[in-house]
């Protein structure tokens, strides 16, 4: 007689299975919040599922990866990006016997912090709430997921469990995350939990790279900001465009991208198998107790030399004529003076923003709360509202 597959039997499945190095959702250190674990659903699941239908991971639809969300509905966005590092987190994790929900969960959160308009706008609210503590979209991350998300009645946030949100602290230690008021108080007893930084972390941050440059490569020639001849200066780029080459245009493209996500994808995972297989150094326990951020430790998950240094020279050819090219930095410049206006307009008028951060004003200083409303905008949203603040009404009758 067939039964459902119960969150038992699908946590002795991963112990089953999965790699010793792997996650197992059976010990995850839990969440701030105590909850009944759910009869069907590993905790992984479930964290993963809590993203999918949260308010942020929908809002991720209506902001600029690259190309602002309204020049073409061709481009990436950073819903459909997400979605790409899941697609390549989850093959990456399950080639190497790591857990894919877990590395699916984390892919799903990774961009949650991002404001609209991308990342010029990071470096302006950077600098506006530099006293209150900055902003960083990792850190910002964390605070959607532990603060800003209201789901629940009892509880702040989405209460997801420690592994998942350990994504979020690939710049900043979870203390300092907490002391910056980033994360919710109930992680205080995470701060001394001497674990490895997690693979799974470590798979969805190079996916993450592996999808952005195949996929900004994709949009930045189909834009005619970039073309296949002119990218042949970078090898890696050379390497594939040959491989391909001899079909019509649009199907070399495609050819050559998913050739490129290949090539990257099988050197990463062949790598991080012969990393992994070595007997590890044991990273020493930092007197805090906490491990350090995902960025200073030495990485399992890697590519070889050889790919490392194509990727970079790949990257740093999307930096000078991709990110800076003019027609790109030209809507920068443009969304980083509309939202140093908005964030003006209301730090000065808090009355102007929605009822929800209102409230907030009560508790949390003005500036972290203008900030929160802003960064949570999508790119259209934070356009309606300049226009409504700024423009005189008979110019947005004339244009609508
Ligand atoms: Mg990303």
């Amino acid at each position: 007689m067939m039964h459902l597959l119960s969150r038992e039997e699908s946590e002795k499945r991963e112990r089953d299975t999965l790699s010793p190095l792997a996650a197992q959702s059976a010990d995850t250190l839990g969440r701030c919040h105590g909850e009944e674990e759910h009869p069907l659903r590993t905790a992984f699941q479930r964290d993963r599922d809590r993203l999918i239908h949260s308010t942020a991971f929908r809002r991720l639809e209506y902001k600029t990866q690259v190309f602002v969300n309204h020049e073409g509905d061709y481009y990436r966005t950073r819903l459909t990006h997400t979605l790409e590092v899941v697609q390549i987190a989850r093959s990456m994790a399950r080639f190497l016997r790591l857990n894919e929900d877990l590395a699916e969960a984390m892919a799903l959160a990774h961009d949650l912090g991002h404001t609209p308009f991308g990342h010029s706008v990071e470096a302006v609210l950077q600098e506006l709430v530099i006293d209150a503590g900055g902003f960083e979209h990792n850190a910002q991350g964390l605070r959607c997921v532990d603060l800003l998300e209201t789901p629940y009645p009892d509880f702040p946030g989405l209460n997801l469990t420690y592994e998942v949100r350990s994504i979020f602290t690939k710049k900043s230690s979870m203390a300092e995350l907490l002391r910056k008021g980033y994360a919710d108080p109930g992680s205080q007893r995470f701060i001394r939990g001497p674990r490895q930084p997690l693979l799974e972390a470590q798979i969805v941050d190079l996916a993450d790279s592996i999808a952005y440059n195949s996929h900004d490569v994709d949009d930045g020639i189909k834009s005619g900001l970039l073309s296949p001849e002119m990218l042949e200066e970078v090898p890696l780029w050379r390497e594939v465009w040959k491989s391909v080459r001899g079909r019509d245009e649009s199907s070399c493209r495609h050819a050559a991208i998913r050739e490129l996500i290949n090539l990257q994808v099988t050197d990463a995972a062949e790598e991080s198998l012969r990393r992994m297989s070595q007997p590890s150094q044991p990273i020493p326990v930092p007197e805090s107790g906490e491990y350090p951020p995902l960025g200073v430790i030495p990485r399992q998950i890697e590519f070889s030399t050889a790919m490392r240094d194509s990727d970079r020279s790949l990257k740093d050819y999307l930096h000078s004529n991709l990110y800076h090219h003019p027609q790109v930095t030209r809507q920068m410049d443009r969304a980083q003076e509309m939202i140093r206006r908005l964030f003006q307009a209301y730090f000065q008028s808090p009355e102007q923003m929605a009822p929800q951060f209102r409230m907030r004003l009560a508790k949390e200083p003005k500036a972290r709360v203008v900030c929160d409303y802003i960064a949570g905008m999508t790119d259209r949203f934070a356009e309606d509202e300049y226009i409504s603040l700024f423009l005189p009404p008979s110019l947005v009758a004339r244009n609508r």
